[in-house]
Parts: C-alpha cells; sequence; structure tokens
C-alpha cells in the first residue's frame, strides 16, 4: 500500500526527545507521528499517511462512542547491536487483529498492511527506539466511525498505530505480582468476545481490577464464567503453573485472549523438553498445589511485561502463596531466554525477529 508522508512541522528537536525519553512511564510518552488508514464500503482501504500523532475529530454519533466496535493490538520493537531496530513476531499480531476484527463485525485489514504501518512508524520515528533495556510499544487499533445511532456494524472505520518510549516495565527488576481472584466478575463467558482483543473486554474488568487493587494486589484474575471454577486469566496477561516434576499447564484457548507470548512459551517449553499441556485447571487446584508444595511457580506472560512471577493469591476463600513469593528457576529461564530472542541477542526460531528496514 501507498502511503503519504505528510511533514510533522511540530515534531520534537533532539533535546526535547531526549528528555521525553529519560524515563517514560509506560503509555505516557509518545512519538511524534501516527499512521492512519481509512476504510469504508465503497473504497475500502484508502487514503494512508503517515503524519503527525494528533487528535482526531469525532462526531459525538460516532459509532465507536456509542457501541465501542473497536479492537486493537500491543508489540513491541527493539534497538539492536548494530543499530538496526527489530520487532517481535508482527506477523502474529496482524493475523489475531483480523481474528479480532471478524469477531467485532470490522474490515480484516491485509496482514502485510499491517505489518507495513508498523514499519512506517518505526521509520519515520526511528530516533524514539530506546536502547538498553527499553522498546518501543506499538499500538495499532481500529474503531467504528459512522455518524450513526443504530445498532449494525459500522460503514466507516479509522486504524491507526502510535507509538510509545518504553523502559523496563518494571523498575529495579521484576518483583512476583499479588492476584486476587474475582468471585463476583467475569471477563468473557463462552460465545462472547473473550478472544478478541477488543476494548470492551478491557472496559468490563476495569471494575474487578479496582477491587484487586483495594485488596491489596497488583492484578486480578478471572475465573470461568459458566461455573466460576477454572483459572482462565488475568487482565491483560496469560497465566502458566510450573510443577514439581518439571511439568507445566496453562489454561486452554477459547473464551481467553490467546497471546503471542503465551504461544511463544509453550513453543520454548516444548523446545526443552518440558511436558506442557493446555488444560483446564481449577482454583481449588491451584490452592491445594500451592499448600502442599506441588505448584512451584506461577508466572503470567503478555507483551508489555513479557514474564512476571506470581507469589501470591489473595481471594475471600482464604490467601496463599507460591514458592515462598520469590521468582522461581524456570520463570527467570524463560524470561531470560524469551528476552533475549526478543532483543536478537541469541537466536530464537524461524521468523520470531523481524528486521525493520530503516531506509524504507
Ligand atoms: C494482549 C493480551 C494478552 C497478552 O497477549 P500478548 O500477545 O502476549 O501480548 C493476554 N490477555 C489479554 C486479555 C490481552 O488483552
Amino acid at each position: 500500500m501507498q502511503f503519504d508522508h505528510i511533514p510533522n512541522v511540530a515534531a520534537l528537536d533532539d533535546a526535547a526527545r531526549e528528555a521525553a525519553m529519560e524515563s517514560p512511564v509506560f503509555g505516557r510518552v509518545f512519538t511524534d507521528h501516527m499512521v492512519t488508514i481509512r476504510w469504508n464500503e465503497t473504497k475500502g482501504w484508502h487514503d494512508a499517511q503517515v503524519r503527525a500523532r494528533e487528535p482526531f475529530v469525532l462526531d459525538p454519533a460516532s459509532a465507536v462512542l456509542h457501541y465501542a466496535q473497536e479492537i486493537f493490538e500491543g508489540l513491541k520493537a527493539y534497538r539492536s547491536a548494530d543499530d538496526g531496530v527489530t520487532m517481535f513476531r508482527p506477523e502474529e499480531n496482524a493475523r489475531r487483529f483480523n481474528v479480532s476484527a471478524k469477531r467485532m463485525a470490522m474490515p480484516e485489514l491485509p496482514e502485510d498492511v499491517f505489518v507495513q504501518a508498523c514499519e512506517e512508524i518505526i521509520r519515520v520515528d526511528k530516533a524514539w527506539v530506546p536502547g538498553d533495556e527499553g522498546s518501543l510499544y506499538l499500538r495499532p487499533f481500529m474503531f467504528a466511525n459512522e455518524t450513526f445511532l443504530g445498532v449494525k456494524p459500522a460503514s466507516d472505520f479509522i486504524f491507526c498505530v502510535i507509538a510509545c518510549p518504553v523502559g523496563a516495565y518494571f523498575k529495579g527488576g521484576a518483583k512476583p505480582v499479588s492476584i486476587w481472584v474475582s468471585d463476583d466478575y467475569s471477563r468473557a463467558g463462552p460465545g462472547g468476545t473473550g478472544a478478541a482483543k477488543c476494548g470492551g473486554n478491557y472496559a468490563a474488568s476495569l471494575v474487578a481490577q479496582a477491587e484487586a487493587i483495594r485488596h491489596g494486589c497488583d492484578q486480578v484474575v478471572f475465573l470461568d464464567a459458566a461455573e466460576h471454577k477454572w483459572v482462565e486469566e488475568l487482565g491483560g496477561m496469560n497465566l502458566f503453573f510450573v510443577f514439581d516434576d518439571g511439568s507445566m499447564i496453562t489454561p486452554p484457548l477459547g473464551t481467553i485472549l490467546p497471546g503471542i507470548t503465551r504461544k511463544s512459551v509453550l513453543h520454548l517449553a516444548k523446545e526443552q523438553g518440558i511436558k506442557i499441556e493446555e488444560r483446564n485447571y481449577s482454583i481449588d487446584e491451584w490452592r491445594a498445589d500451592a499448600q502442599s508444595g506441588k505448584l512451584r511457580e506461577v508466572f503470567a506472560c503478555g507483551t508489555a511485561a513479557v514474564i512476571a512471577a506470581v507469589g501470591e493469591v489473595k481471594s475471600t476463600k482464604g490467601d496463599f502463596v507460591i514458592g515462598g513469593t520469590q521468582t522461581g528457576p524456570v520463570t527467570t529461564k524463560m524470561r531470560e531466554t524469551l528476552t533475549a530472542i526478543q532483543r536478537n541477542q541469541i537466536t530464537g526460531p524461524d521468523g520470531w525477529v523481524h528486521k525493520v528496514n530503516l531506509d524504507g
């Protein structure tokens, strides 16, 4: 697809950009540009632009503001030792974006155009890609923008990519997180939108997350909506359980979000000869296995934090700890292996690291 490049006269100079990148809080600092592509029924995808990051002007009746037809992705770009920039498995995000689009009755974006849009913002904002422990977090998203109050799929959409320079997610190293088991709220149900990466899932999870914070926890863990028994995932991260015999369990796909970090961990675990099962695991098993010592480690994974140990679980039925609230060796090794592959410091499976052509 041909992108029009519209010069940005308001781009920050080197000194201002470096100040902004000093120690960026996750998701608070943005680069100078954005990529936008429009869709409507007659033209399909059109009007692709790389331009200054600026507010959208939306009609108060814009469909997204009323019916929440919106999806998004999250992936990271890294500065490599040779001053190049790489993305981690962007084709996976492109594919998942279209799975989400289908579920939300939105138009699919060709996978190569999705990846190209990510490359375009990296190229124009390459000075914003942090070195060392940092990365450039890319946020592709799409929303309905038809001016119409009525319940039907919209006929106008905007696809956009914005980017944030981010530091290490956990300052001063990763400390195990504590999680709260939500009794009252479900994140997703059978036939619902749990497997789509849509803003609405997050809107539905916020009250449970607030409850977790009130109980002194970092994150909420959701159980299945039907039986309220099976462990699903955190608000924005998938879960892995590590046992004393070296085997692992992760909840199966269905109502959870199919994380690319989850998929990568599954692949690496199998490569390392770990016996790993995708199967239902109940909150009662979790408690009993933690108390008996059979369960050695639990970790959560997602693009933003990569891998974080879960040290403590709190619930209305009592609290328990895992692995003495320390980060265990399997979690540490998985995090080190995965981050080294993502940063192109060691060679991972074919196709995981996508080199960006910075000259376009
Ligand atoms: C994005 C997301 C994840 C993690 O997916 P990754 O591709 O690994 O970043 C997990 N759960 C939810 C609900 C998410 O939205």
